[in-house]
C-alpha cells in the first residue's frame, strides 16, 4: 500500500500544470519522493492553449482535421509529464471534501490528501436567462470549438443562403470569434454561395468593458471595418429557437447562438466548507489559501485555490483579479512554494517556514480582431495592427516552450501558424 502522503492539484489548465511541475521538482530536489506523492487530475486527458480556440472554431474542415486542430491548440498532458514524477489521473471530480481531507472521484474512489490544490477553471454561466442554456453553444473549451465549427459549417452545407450567427457577450473571447468568423465567411461566400451576419451582443455601452479605452477603440473600429455588426447597450432577456430577445421587445433572428457573456466556478466548490463567494469562486488569502466557512471549522488539509476557480481582491483596486491564464500562472508559482515551505517545516521542526504572498499586477493581455491583426496593452503601450499579432504568435511560442521541449515546441507552433495562415488565405 501506498503510504504517500499526497498532494493533489485538481485541474491540468494553466495553473494546475504549473504547481504541478514546480512541486514535482521541489520534492525532487528535497530527496522527499519516499514520502510525498504529487497527483494531477482532471476529466480531460488534453492540456488546451484557449487563446487558439477562436481559431479552432473557425478553421475550415477542408484546411485541418480535428487531429491536425488537437495536436496544435490541445496537447496531450501525459506527454507533457514526460520525466516528471507526477502520477496524472484522468478521472472527474465529483466531491472535495476539505474537513476529512479527501477528495472523491466520479468512479468513486476516494483519495485522502495533505494537500489540495483548486485549479478547476470555470464554466459558462447562462445567468438564468430562459433558453439560453437550451439554445446556446458556449464557447470555453476545446470540443465547444469543435461543435461551433461542425455547426457553423453543417448549416452552411445543408442551407445555402444567408446564414446569420449571434454571439452573446461583448469581452475579449466575443470580439475574437466574431471578427475571426470573417475568414469563413469568405470562404463559406466563394464555395457555397454562401453569406455570413455576424452580430455581437453586448449589454455594456462599449465591447471589451472595463478595458483600456483606446484598445476599445481599436478593436470597435476594426470590428465595424470587417462589417460585424456590434450591438451594444442591449440586454438579452431571452432566447427562443432561433431568435434572441431583448429586455426592451427587440429581437434578433439567429441560425446559431454562441454565449460567451460570462462565467462561474465549477458548482462543486459552491459544495465545499469553504468561503466563496456568488459566482462559486473560492475566496483566498495572500498566500492563495482558501479559507474555511466559519472561523472554528477546521479543515483537515490544507487547501489552495488558484485561477478562475477563485476569487482574489487586489489590494489597491479592491476589484477581483480578471481571469486569465497569466494571473494563473503567477498564483500557481505562489502555490508551489509555499506548499514547498509547509512540506518542509513538516519534515524538518527546526526549519523556519517563509510563506510568499501574491501580489497581483496588471497582467499584459492581446486581443486578436480577425485575421492579422490583433491589439494588445502592455503596460502603457498600446499597439493595434500586425505587430499585435506577432506578438500574440510569440506570446503562444513562449508559452510552449515552458511547457515541452523547444524542438517540439516549434514544430507545434509552426504547424498551427501555417494551419491558420492557409484558412485566412480561403477567407
Ligand atoms: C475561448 C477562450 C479564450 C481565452 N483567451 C485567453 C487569452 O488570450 N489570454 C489569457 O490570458 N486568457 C485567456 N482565456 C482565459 C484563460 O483560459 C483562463 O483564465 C485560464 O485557463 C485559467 O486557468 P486555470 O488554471 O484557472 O483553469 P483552466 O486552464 O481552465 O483549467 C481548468 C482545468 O480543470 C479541469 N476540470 C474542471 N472541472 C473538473 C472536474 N470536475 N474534474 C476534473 N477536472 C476538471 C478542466 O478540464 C481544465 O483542464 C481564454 C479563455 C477562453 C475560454
Amino acid at each position: 500500500m501506498d503510504t504517500r502522503k499526497k498532494i493533489a492539484i485538481l485541474g491540468a489548465g494553466f495553473g494546475g500544470l504549473r504547481v504541478a511541475k514546480v512541486l514535482a521538482q521541489n520534492i525532487r530536489t528535497l530527496n522527499l519522493l519516499k514520502k510525498y506523492e504529487v497527483l494531477l487530475i482532471d476529466k480531460s486527458d488534453r492540456h488546451t492553449y484557449t487563446p487558439l480556440l477562436y481559431e479552432i472554431a473557425t478553421t475550415s474542415k477542408e484546411i485541418a482535421t480535428l487531429f491536425d486542430l488537437h495536436s496544435v491548440a490541445a496537447y496531450n498532458t501525459l506527454k507533457l509529464l514526460k520525466n516528471t514524477c507526477i502520477r496524472f489521473i484522468k478521472n472527474e471530480i465529483a466531491h472535495i471534501d476539505p474537513v476529512g481531507g479527501a477528495i472523491t472521484l466520479a468512479d468513486g474512489e476516494e483519495i485522502k490528501c495533505q494537500y489540495i490544490v483548486l485549479a478547476l477553471g470555470s464554466e459558462a454561466n447562462y445567468f438564468n436567462i430562459p433558453g439560453l442554456k437550451e439554445y446556446a453553444l458556449p464557447f470555453k473549451t476545446f470540443s465547444d470549438a469543435i461543435r461551433i465549427r461542425d455547426t457553423v459549417w453543417d448549416i452552411a452545407m445543408e442551407n445555402p443562403g444567408d446564414m446569420r450567427i449571434a454571439i452573446g457577450g461583448g469581452g475579449s473571447t466575443g470580439v475574437e470569434l466574431a471578427a475571426e468568423f470573417k475568414n469563413l465567411c469568405g470562404q463559406l461566400e466563394k464555395d457555397r454561395g454562401c453569406g455570413l451576419k455576424v452580430t455581437l451582443i453586448e449589454s455594456s455601452a462599449c465591447v471589451l468593458q472595463g478595458l483600456d479605452r483606446r484598445i476599445v477603440e481599436i478593436a470597435t473600429k476594426r470590428l465595424e471595418k470587417l462589417g460585424v455588426n456590434v450591438a451594444t447597450g442591449e440586454k438579452i432577456s431571452m432566447i427562443e429557437k432561433n431568435r434572441v430577445v431583448f429586455a426592451d421587445g427587440g429581437k434578433i433572428d439567429f441560425d446559431v447562438f454562441i454565449w460567451t457573456g460570462g462565467v462561474k466556478a465549477p458548482t462543486l466548490l459552491s459544495r465545499m466548507q469553504i468561503q466563496t463567494e456568488n459566482q462559486n469562486r473560492a475566496i483566498v488569502g495572500e498566500g492563495m489559501e482558501c479559507l474555511p466557512q466559519t472561523p472554528r471549522l477546521k479543515l483537515a488539509s490544507q487547501i489552495y485555490g488558484l485561477g478562475d476557480s477563485i476569487c482574489f481582491y487586489d489590494p489597491i483596486t479592491k476589484r477581483p483579479i480578471p481571469g486569465v491564464a497569466r494571473a494563473a500562472i503567477s498564483q500557481a508559482s505562489v502555490i508551489a512554494w509555499n506548499i514547498t515551505q509547509e512540506v518542509r517545516a513538516a519534515e524538518n521542526p527546526s526549519y523556519t517556514p517563509k510563506f510568499k504572498t501574491y501580489k497581483p499586477r496588471e497582467y499584459p493581455y492581446i486581443i486578436p480582431v480577425g485575421g492579422k491583426f490583433a491589439t494588445a496593452k502592455i503596460g502603457p503601450i498600446i499597439l493595434g495592427g500586425t505587430f499585435g499579432w506577432i506578438l500574440k504568435g510569440l506570446v503562444e511560442l513562449s508559452y510552449l516552450f515552458s511547457i515541452m521541449p523547444s524542438i517540439k515546441a516549434l514544430q507545434i507552433w509552426l504547424k498551427g501558424l501555417s494551419i491558420f495562415l492557409r484558412n485566412e488565405k480561403l477567407g
